[in-house]
């Protein structure tokens, strides 16, 4: 099995929690996601949750600085040397960036980016499906939708610049059943 030091890239409603709950049970690593993370600290209530709000709500991204530092404190924890799984990190080349700084101090690099695709009206769709079932609030608003798509083609998409010609980058079609996109992703930990 090659490397499994591993990140989940693609747009919002791409199916990147879906397919993470299912890989990180394959491969036996943490799954880690700043979305998840987010929504814990806005559950509570805490200082973090609610700065975070203020930018979750309006679809754009937590300041890099805020989530960096974050990221940094859960790569910290022994339970990632076997491997781990980023699930909406980097979202931004200075994260990117700022993820090989935190990596490369204990010798440890990325292995694969995993990006599942889909187009912009496909996104829409699941994105108001998703807000009917387990109403997020940055799910219900069409505008917000329309930001969250915006940021990720300014901020997020480039990072795949900086790792293609590193060779990382895994394309996956995300169109199909959540079982037909798991099997595209195995493929690449065959
Ligand atoms: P999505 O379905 O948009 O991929 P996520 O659950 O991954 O949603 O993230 C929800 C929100 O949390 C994002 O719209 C953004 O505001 C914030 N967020 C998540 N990850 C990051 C990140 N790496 N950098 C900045 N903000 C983030």
């Amino acid at each position: 099995m090659s490397g499994k030091n591993v990140i989940l890239f693609g747009p919002p409603g791409a199916g990147k929690g879906t397919q993470a709950a299912k890989l990180r049970d394959l491969l036996n690593v943490p799954h880690i996601s700043t979305g998840e993370m987010f929504r814990y600290h806005m559950k509570n209530n805490t200082e973090l949750g609610q700065t975070a709000k203020t930018y979750t709500d309006k679809g754009q991204l937590v300041p890099d600085a805020i989530t960096i530092a974050m990221v940094k404190d859960r790569l910290s924890r022994d339970d990632i040397n076997a491997g781990f799984l980023l699930d909406g990190f980097p979202r931004s080349v200075p994260q990117a960036e700022a993820l090989d700084t935190i990596l490369n101090a204990t010798n440890v690099s990325i292995n694969h980016v995993v990006n599942i695709s889909i187009q912009d009206d496909e996104i829409r769709t699941r994105l108001a499906k998703r807000a009917a079932i387990e109403g997020r609030a940055d799910d219900a608003d069409p505008k917000v939708i329309q930001n969250r798509i915006n940021t990720y083609k300014n901020q997020s998409e480039p990072c795949l610049g900086y790792y293609r010609p590193q060779g990382l980058v895994r394309d996956i079609d995300g169109i199909g059943s959540i079982d037909q996109v798991f099997d595209r992703i195995k493929k690449i930990f065959n």
